[in-house]
């Protein structure tokens, strides 16, 4: 038995080379065969799609995308403002985007609430390198929670307060340009 930390022990389920993974990181793609990998709690290390999006130029940022149903409740302080926006936006089923990559929490909102706004169109690409993955895929629920206040407080009929049930997919990995 190695006494390394798990860590620095990393190697490809595929091949065998080894990860040369960062304390931080939790997804990579092996150097060598270009295998998918995910390090999770749970499950340890285990083979990952990774996407590639269309128009890579240089380094990628990662990202997860899950499909979300948002059940709304809220009630604001100013009726007058109120023009039923949040329930024709919540009526269909969005396209959450979380930043992956190591970014600031403004940062990561501002994205994230923009991507959500005005959802992109994915149309997968070539492989290309990518920031390192630090947003582990179980929290990506936390931050889309995150943004639906966000994105709710944003409205202009003042929002007072608000509850939701958020019917989040299994988040998959995107490498965005
Ligand atoms: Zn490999």
């Amino acid at each position: 038995m190695s006494e390394q930390p798990a860590l620095l022990a990393l190697r490809c389920l595929q091949c065998n080379t080894p990860v040369p993974a960062q304390p931080d990181e939790v997804a990579w793609v092996c150097a060598t065969c270009q295998t998918g990998l995910l390090l999770d709690e749970t499950n340890g290390l285990t083979k990952f799609a990774f996407h590639f999006a269309d128009g890579i130029k240089g380094t990628g940022r990662p990202v997860w995308v899950a499909q979300g149903k948002v059940a709304l409740d809220r009630t604001s302080r100013n009726l007058l403002g109120k023009d039923g926006d949040a329930e024709r936006f919540w009526d269909a089923p969005r396209q959450f985007i979380i930043p992956a990559w190591s970014c600031g929490v403004d940062e990561l909102v501002d994205l994230a609430i923009g991507w959500l706004q005005t959802p992109i169109g994915l149309k997968a690409g070539p492989a290309a390198s990518f920031l390192p993955v630090t947003l582990r895929p179980e929290d990506a629920r936390p931050v889309a929670e995150y943004v639906i206040v966000g994105i709710e407080a944003l409205r202009k009929d003042q929002l007072r307060k608000v509850e939701f049930i958020l019917d989040l997919g299994e988040p998959e990995l995107w490498v965005l340009p």
